[in-house]
């Protein structure tokens, strides 16, 4: 479970019984954030000196579960004792200008209450020296107890959360990228380098052999799971076996080799019955990510996106632009089997049907109508001398009409600030046409995210104008030539 070092700063300037209840406050707003956030916030005693300062930084790097470090002045902390520790620092860092109190206690406020409650003061020095070192990091300020500030360090908290994630994330790819496809490419080693994933190459013959490797007990234990959770709406039981048999074969070995991820690709089978359908589903819906024809980076993103939404109610999963409905103003997204079943707003089916593309048997697959709701879309792409991540808004909308002949689940929705724009917006930017779906995540969240790694954002939404968003491509690329 990750958490979140509280680090409070002073100095000894201000004597004892000051710092005992610089402490006493520290404690009560650890255990309060403890209490209202997505993560635990672990209180950590006052820093005085640089040396104290370097110990808790190290001690924050060195917490395997703590995925971040959040620093607040209750009084004036000189910052030239923050240089040795803050540059050392290998985690995201949220810089809180709190207060402990709300308000001015204007009968009985005195010098004694100025030393010790000077945030203003203190958070200034604090800002300095972090926008000195040009650290990466985010600024939030308001009274500790607000909700709206709370809510506000919930999405960093995710992003942080994210970011923890990324760094021990190992994609398994099950063969390459589907021939000729442009961008679902990228330098692996790069993003090994930036966001820690290590990405993995199996041939599909291993898988073969695992796959093999299943026994009737395990199918029926598999096969048991799906009754349980989903409908069964075919005479086809042997075809929904076979996808339990590659489900079990899929979700041991990633739990044996500690993957995260994993994408196939429908070209390249071997001898695979079936294109991985309801097992593919069934494994997004535990918690791993994934993406079809070869795309590791959008597999990789949707482990992270899951993770970071794991307090959120609403779905977070694979997702495709695939046909627009252009007199609603409505983008339709599917992919050929592999919709994830956490989108779904009905019990989701099994059917069987033939697969138009992948010359193999007629997969099962999980079929069912999407939820309604706010929600955001994410892609990474390769620019060549860097990566890019463009998040849109858009409002997914109930299905206006039966679908009777589409075997697939699809979710509609209209992006922001319209189809049109939105589609012009993100074809500009080259943004793919797999993308990660996320009904609890935002793109504030995102843009946390993106900025603790690095990595350039674009963001589509109400406040999009197609002529801004080319200058601000078109000054990208000079900021973040490679
Ligand atoms: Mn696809």
């Amino acid at each position: 479970m990750h958490n979140f070092h509280f680090i409070v700063g002073s100095q000894d300037l201000y004597g004892g019984e000051v710092l005992r209840q610089v402490d006493e406050h520290s404690k009560i707003m650890a255990d309060g954030f403890t209490q209202t956030l997505p993560y635990a916030v672990h209180w950590t005693p006052v820093v005085r000196n640089s040396a104290e300062i370097e110990a808790a930084i190290a001690a924050a790097n060195h917490d395997p579960h703590c995925a971040g470090i959040i620093t607040w002045m209750h009084t004036f902390s000189p910052s030239k004792m923050w240089i040795r520790g803050l540059t050392r620092l290998q985690k995201p860092l949220l810089h809180l200008n709190t207060q402990f109190n709300k308000a001015i206690p204007w009968d009985s406020i005195d010098m004694d209450f100025m030393n010790l409650n000077q945030s203003a003061h203190g958070d200034r020095e604090h800002g300095y020296i972090t926008a000195r070192l040009r650290l990466p990091r985010t600024v939030l300020a308001g009274h500790w107890q607000c909700e709206s500030l709370q809510q506000r360090v919930a999405q960093w908290q995710r992003a942080a959360v994210g970011v923890a994630e990324s760094r021990k994330l190992r994609v398994l790819r099950i063969s390459d990228n589907m021939r000729d496809v442009a961008v679902t490419e990228g330098d692996k080693v790069q993003a090994h380098i930036q966001f820690g994933w290590q990405v993995d190459y199996y041939g599909v013959g291993d898988i073969v052999t695992l796959v093999e490797a299943v026994t009737p007990d395990e199918i029926a234990a598999q096969m048991a799971e799906y009754r349980a959770n989903y409908e069964f709406a075919t005479e086809d039981i042997a075809a929904i076996e076979y996808q339990a048999k590659m489900q079990v074969a899929l979700q041991k070995f990633m739990q044996d080799e500690d993957f995260g991820a994993f994408h196939t690709n429908f070209q390249d089978l071997q001898q695979l019955r079936q294109l991985p359908g309801l097992a593919a589903q069934d494994l997004m819906r535990q918690g791993f990510g994934f993406a079809g024809e070869g795309d590791w980076k959008t597999a990789a993103l949707c482990r992270m996106m899951k993770r970071m939404a794991a307090d959120l109610p609403g779905g977070t999963g694979f997702m495709e632009d695939y046909t627009y409905d252009l007199e609603r103003g409505l983008n339709m997204g599917a992919h050929m089997l592999e919709v994830c079943p956490t989108f779904a707003a009905t019990k989701p089916q099994i059917h069987v049907a033939p697969l138009g593309i992948g010359d193999r048997e007629p997969p099962a697959r999980l079929t069912f109508k999407a939820q309604a709701g706010e929600a955001i879309l994410a892609t990474i792409v390769d620019m060549g001398d860097r990566f890019r991540m463009i998040v849109n808004d858009v409002q997914c909308v109930q299905q206006p009409h039966d679908m009777p002949k589409l075997p697939v689940a699809a979710v509609l929705w209209k992006p922001l600030p319209s189809l049109e724009t939105s589609a012009e917006a993100w074809i500009l930017a080259g943004g793919a046409h797999h993308s990660v779906l996320s009904y609890g995540l935002d793109a504030e969240t995102m843009r946390h995210f993106a900025e603790m790694l690095n990595l350039e954002f674009v963001h589509i939404g109400a406040h999009t104008s197609i002529p801004a968003l080319r200058q601000e491509l078109r000054y990208n690329d000079v900021i973040w030539k490679g």
